[in-house]
């Protein structure tokens, strides 16, 4: 693994400022990530707090690069691990409380227990994130949807620490949501969300959610080490359809394979490599340009370098 940081002679850990949370070096993330593939973060910190990440952040040297990760439900790590720091959100991040109809929550809050938080607390509005198995944090950076409803539609205001520690709230407009994306700069890490729903009945949340959870068993890979969606659906069309089309349902690479229930996901049936499942992904788009004209666009987001890789 090599990065910038990595040209120096003394280990990245020792170079990195004193912090009340924890710092491990060469720390394995395949085991939390979805796809469970993937070499070690260089340096993995799970920071105590807030005050420990702004820290932390301002007190690092410019040249060691940060990552932040949620739950891995979307991402590739690349089998030669990530260069620099790897930041997790602990459990001191994953704080949910709801008032009247506004639910506050910490970034490394689960989507499900957000979703479940306020179907007890009777608020509606928020039942697509029962079926996101992320984070409050990659939800934001993401803007997770599903079934009509994403987390544009849902946001009040966040808050996100810039690569210096500085706090910035954010409202909704200053996110600017897309299609499975929001344009706040990539080092900023969001550490909390104040969503609003409205006033509903748990009865019949609960039921909503409940078809949720139908809908997904009976069209998704659920219970297999997956990324969710691979591809961003184009523009008025489905990335599965496209996929199908070109024959890539079932297609494999080593134990790596397109779902055959759902052929926008890719699975990793066990023994699988990052660079197996980047390599089928690459094929898939290949094929779908070949018989669609169209460029599929990952995403899965991919993190790291390959194994015995320079570049990141
Ligand atoms: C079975 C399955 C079903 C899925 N269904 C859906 C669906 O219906 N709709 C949907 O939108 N997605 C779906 N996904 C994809 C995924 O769950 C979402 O994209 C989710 O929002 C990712 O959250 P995460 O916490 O796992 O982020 P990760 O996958 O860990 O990271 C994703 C990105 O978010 C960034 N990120 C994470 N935390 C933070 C933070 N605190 N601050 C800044 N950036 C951060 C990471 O750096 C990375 O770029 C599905 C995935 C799976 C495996």
């Amino acid at each position: 693994m090599s990065s910038p940081a990595a040209q120096h002679d003394t280990p990245l850990i020792d170079r990195l400022p004193a912090v009340r949370g924890r710092l491990s070096a060469n720390a394995p993330l395949a085991k939390v990530t979805w796809f469970g593939v993937g070499g070690p973060a260089e340096v993995l910190f799970k920071p105590a707090d807030a005050d420990d990440l702004a820290h932390f952040l301002a007190n690092t040297p410019g040249d060691v690069p940060v990552t932040v990760l949620g739950v891995g439900s979307n991402l590739l790590v690349r089998d030669g691990g990530v260069p620099g720091v790897v930041i997790r959100l602990g459990r001191a991040f994953a704080g949910i409380e709801v008032i009247n109809a506004d639910i506050l929550c910490g970034a490394g809050a689960l989507d499900g227990n957000v979703a479940r938080a306020a179907m007890e607390a009777a608020v509606t509005g928020v039942e697509f994130l029962s079926g996101v198995p992320g984070t409050i944090g990659g939800a934001l950076r993401m803007n997770a949807g599903a079934y009509g409803v994403e987390m544009s539609d849902v946001v009040v205001k966040a808050v996100a620490l810039d690569a210096h520690g500085g706090r910035h709230e954010l409202v909704s407009d200053d996110l600017g949501f897309e299609y499975r994306k929001s344009i706040i700069p990539e080092d900023w890490i969001f550490i909390h969300a104040h969503l609003r729903g409205h006033a509903g009945h748990a009865d019949d949340i609960q039921a909503r959610m409940d078809d949720i959870k139908r809908a997904r068993e009976d069209s998704q890979p659920l219970r297999t080490a997956t990324g969710g969606s691979t591809f961003k659906n184009p523009q008025g069309l489905k990335a599965w359809k496209l996929i199908d089309q070109a024959g890539c349902r079932g297609l494999r690479v080593g134990a790596a394979q397109v779902s055959e229930k759902h052929c926008n996901f890719l699975i990793n049936h066990g023994g699988a490599t990052a660079a197996d499942i980047e390599a089928l992904g690459e094929e898939v788009r290949r094929r779908v340009k070949e018989t669609s004209g169209i460029e599929l666009v990952w995403e899965i987001r991919r993190i790291g370098v390959p194994a015995g890789g320079e570049t990141r």
